[in-house]
């Protein structure tokens, strides 16, 4: 346990208050101790993974954090397949490259994203046309209020569009999750559509593993800002999901508009509306929007507090709708403690 622990330390964006109780557990039949331990004491328990996609109150929380750091990693053969069995405290992309070394497809366009294995399916986590979803067999999480284990599949976890039943207010930190399965492929040459992989790869025939993995990784190391220099959480928005009366709205006024199918709708790329809302690059207090990426917002010298960011969000948000008359919402989940 440790007592002098904030979630400015714990978090990518380096924002938020101090933190009463902290605990790191490594084996997943020692977290019924630290969930007894904050039931005892009457106090509220925050699960904590990699802190790369959350936004947390500035302040300080009167409870329990718990982050599961297990790490271990197993692969196991089952014919064509590969099933991939990680705890929840692997880093992300440590699996990644594993996994590639190993010549296993499925997630290689998941390469370089920041965050632990456990928060991978919270988000269903997703780059360059692949999505945790269409590699996920299953995953194993303690669930906090009956104090037992539970396997949730790959239809129980309601995976959407960066979405999943873990985001939804009924679920939403109550359970821990600890195991993740995935399930690769033996046999994969990957053909990739995505435009801004084009500097590195011709997008017209089937690529290694290998070159999609270094191929993303060098695009996102050139338009993604790196938290270890410029503490942010990634995305701030989601793409919204518009009509196609929107559509046609959109494309009329803006031709230039960036908008793909999805699904029977379309989705337009919210970095696009940022920029042309004018906010790429600019500040507001001590934080500001990227200059490379108009959907990152950065926190320079750890100089902001979550309350700066928040408003700078809302200003955003509030341009865009008026502007184009379209409600951006937050990929990054904004964690209140009161
Ligand atoms: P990008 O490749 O220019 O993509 C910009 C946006 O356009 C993305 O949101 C992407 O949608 C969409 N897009 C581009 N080409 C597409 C295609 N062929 N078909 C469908 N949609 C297309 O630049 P980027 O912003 O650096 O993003 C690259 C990838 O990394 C994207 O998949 C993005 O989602 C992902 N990414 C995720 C985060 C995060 O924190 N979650 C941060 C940065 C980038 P999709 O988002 O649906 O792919």
């Amino acid at each position: 346990m440790n007592k002098d622990v904030s979630f400015k330390d714990l978090t990518t964006f380096k924002t938020g208050g101090n933190i009463k109780y902290y605990f790191e557990v490594t084996d997943k039949n020692k977290i019924i101790e630290k969930v007894r331990f904050a039931k005892q004491n009457n106090l509220p328990i925050f699960i904590l993974g990699g802190g790369s996609d959350i936004l947390v109150s500035d302040n300080d929380f009167n409870g329990v954090v718990i982050k599961y750091v297990g790490k271990s990693i197993n692969f196991a053969d089952a014919g064509e397949d590969v099933v991939v069995t990680s705890e929840a405290g692997a880093v992300w992309d440590d699996l990644v490259a594993e996994a590639v070394e190993r010549n296993l497809g499925g997630i290689e366009c998941l390469s370089a994203i920041p965050g632990t294995v456990g928060a991978a399916p919270i988000q269903n986590i997703g780059a360059y046309g692949q999505e945790l979803k269409d590699t996920f067999r299953s995953l194993l999480a303690f669930d906090i209020e009956n104090e037992k284990f539970q396997e949730f599949n790959k239809e129980d976890c309601q995976f959407d569009y960066r979405e999943s039943i873990f985001k939804k207010k009924e679920y939403w930190q109550k359970y821990v999750i600890c195991e993740v399965k995935l399930k690769l492929l033996k046999h994969y040459s990957p053909i990739i559509k995505y435009e801004s992989l084009s500097k590195y790869l011709d997008l017209s025939k089937p690529h290694s593993l290998k070159e999609v993995r270094e191929a993303v990784v060098k695009v996102r190391s050139e338009k993604l800002e790196d938290y270890h220099k410029l503490p942010n959480a990634g995305s701030f928005f989601k793409n919204p999901i518009i009509s196609e009366e929107k559509k046609k709205e959109l494309e009329l006024n803006f031709p230039e508009a960036r908008i793909y199918p999805y699904k029977d709708k379309y989705k337009v790329f919210a970095g696009w509306l940022v920029e042309k809302a004018g906010w790429k690059g600019r500040s507001l207090g001590p934080v500001k929007v990227s200059d490379k990426h108009a959907l990152i917002i950065v926190n320079p010298e750890n100089k902001g507090t979550t309350s700066d960011i928040k408003k700078l969000a809302d200003n955003i948000k509030s341009d865009v709708l008026e502007m184009f008359g379209i409600e951006l919402e937050p990929e990054v989940q904004f964690i209140a403690f009161a």
